[in-house]
């Protein structure tokens, strides 16, 4: 496979100009009239190292139609359900153009996208996403405490799955509920879509027709339902996301921005303020979901004089990127071009 080109700007004083070109590169390729879905994370709770918005205000100029896209979250936060998760883009600067939360009012509404792959064959995707034929993620490149670091593919792949499919590459099937703090109020079973709980002194969940959608972890009062966190071996885990990934891409254009700005070593998701731990980079952008996070480690490996920062989370984070390259999502090998 040939090298995929990946553009980088780094007038860091002014990064809406940055992205001002790279939409103008993209709506060059694109019909302006259609619409445009944007992947992006808004950031949970007090974080404030997510992209910031501000530097995407004119996107209105390049696209008629733009929308934010996202699906709700695995976890108890503010993105766990629709209405918090619209009120947490707001808070965060999201609203001026449309947002539109793809799986339901609590991750519920999927699709299932068939690929042939190791550990997927279908993928829970927000059901949403079927109505997009042109995609631009934006994501802000940082550490991660699973998979080492997060960039285009966590946010595509883990983003844009449903709760169930978020469940299913982070644990597998089932979620576990502290049965000592339950209160056996049922509300897990009323909304068990498979009927798969039982309720009598506590809640026990049938392994056997548990279908891993996660609705329970969404509506249980108390928060005793757990994700079996970190039980999928990390490098399943890994080719799980990019799995996903695949799914989310199939018959679709997508375009990739990294930003490699606020660089934290741990997810939006920290619902709390985080330092940076390292200088401002700048913005890449590709077609290449594999190019552009492989730049991207580059880049942060060479400012960070030559040492990986991500390595005491994950040694083997490149797996992802390999494996991504097995699988057909694109190739390791890439050129630099600045963007003036
Ligand atoms: S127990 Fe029911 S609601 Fe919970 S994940 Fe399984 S199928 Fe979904
Ligand atoms: S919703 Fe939570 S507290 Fe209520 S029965 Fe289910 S597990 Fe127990």
């Amino acid at each position: 496979m040939d090298a995929s080109k990946v553009y980088f700007y780094d007038n860091l004083s002014n990064l809406k100009a940055g992205v001002n070109k790279i939409f103008k590169m993209i709506a060059d390729e694109v019909d302006i009239e259609e619409t445009m879905g944007i992947k992006i994370h808004f950031g949970e709770g007090d974080n404030d190292t997510h992209v910031n918005p501000n530097h995407l205000r004119d996107v209105t100029k390049y696209f008629k139609k733009p929308v934010f896209v996202e699906c709700n979250v695995l976890y108890r936060g503010n993105r766990l359900r629709k209405d918090s998760h619209l009120k947490q883009a707001a808070d965060h600067g999201f609203d001026f153009i449309e947002i539109d939360i793809l799986d339901g009012e609590m991750g519920e509404d999927y699709s299932e996208i068939e690929i042939e792959t190791k550990n997927t064959k279908k993928a829970k995707i927000g059901r949403g996403l079927k109505k997009y034929d042109n995609l631009i993620s934006i994501a802000h490149f940082k550490g991660h405490i699973v998979s080492g670091f997060g960039g285009a593919l966590k946010n595509v792949g883990m983003g844009l799955g449903s709760r169930g499919g978020k469940l299913d590459m982070h644990a597998g099937v089932s979620p576990k509920i502290d049965e000592a703090n339950c209160i056996a109020c049922g509300s897990c079973a009323e909304q068990c879509p498979a009927d798969a709980i039982t309720v009598d002194n506590f809640a026990v969940i049938n392994q056997e027709i548990c279908i891993g959608c996660a609705q329970c972890i969404a509506v249980c009062p108390e928060g005793v339902i757990k994700i079996p966190w970190g039980t999928r071996p990390t490098n399943e885990f890994l080719e799980k996301i990019a799995e996903y990934t695949l799914a989310c891409v199939k018959d679709k254009n997508w375009w990739y921005i990294n930003f490699l700005t606020d660089i934290t070593m741990k997810c939006d998701c920290v619902g709390s303020k985080q330092e940076p731990f390292m200088k401002d980079i700048g913005i890449l952008f590709s077609k290449d979901p594999i190019a552009i996070e492989k730049a991207s480690m580059n880049l942060i490996i060479e400012r960070n004089n030559g040492v990986n920062p991500f390595k005491t989370h994950n040694k083997n984070s490149i797996h992802i990127l390999k494996y991504g390259e097995e699988i057909g999502l694109g190739t390791m090998k890439y050129e630099l071009e600045n963007v003036k």
